[in-house]
């Protein structure tokens, strides 16, 4: 499979199989975030999961995906799997993903994404606060992070993923998110 079908596997991935997991979950309260985790040979899924926090606020999407497959009898191994999160991952997912021992991590939507059109500042902010960054390293022992947006960018033909890009993001931007209690900083 060249780098073109399996970004494009991708996209569907998100469209056909995170995303209507994603939907229902919004209607119950929960955020917008999901994962896929992938075979890389076929690009189909292994398991997809989506945001909980109704039920546990650090139930994220990639936590949600991650928790789905440590609960499968029988599975392959993370290090020959790749990672996919809607929303470049947080400090605790991106920490959880290299606990789990996966080394190849995507995602579709970026921090900026995350703040400006989901009004998600949290995750960077912790970033910040905790860490003093502005984020994991795309390249580091444990993973490599890569940015679907940009691969698509600077692919050959980036108009191919165009029409499916934006249902994608028109959907997203559909979702109407519960207004959440988060635990708010020491300044209030
Ligand atoms: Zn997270």
């Amino acid at each position: 499979m060249n780098s073109e079908e399996k970004i494009e596997r991708m996209l569907d991935i998100i469209r056909d199989e995170i995303l209507p997991l994603t939907e229902c979950e919004v209607k119950r309260g929960n955020h917008v975030f999901g994962g896929a985790i992938i075979r890389p040979d076929t690009m189909t899924t292994v398991i997809v999961g989506s945001n909980n926090r109704m039920e546990n606020p650090l139930i994220h999407g990639e936590i949600d995906t991650l928790t789905r497959f440590f609960k499968l009898p029988v599975r392959p191994k993370a290090d020959e799997l790749i990672f996919l999160a809607t929303h470049d991952p947080c400090s605790m997912c991106a920490s959880a993903i290299a606990w789990a021992g996966f080394r190849e991590i995507w995602y579709l939507f970026d921090y900026a994404d995350v703040v400006e059109r989901f009004g998600m500042s949290v995750d960077l902010e912790i970033y910040r606060e905790l860490f003093g960054t502005n984020g994991v390293k795309s390249e580091n022992k444990f993973f490599k992070k890569y940015s679907a947006r940009k691969a698509i960018e600077e692919s050959s033909d980036p108009d191919r993923y165009a029409e499916e890009l934006e249902e994608i993001e028109k959907r997203y931007a559909a979702l109407e998110v519960a207004k959440f209690d988060y635990p708010g900083t020491l300044d209030g």
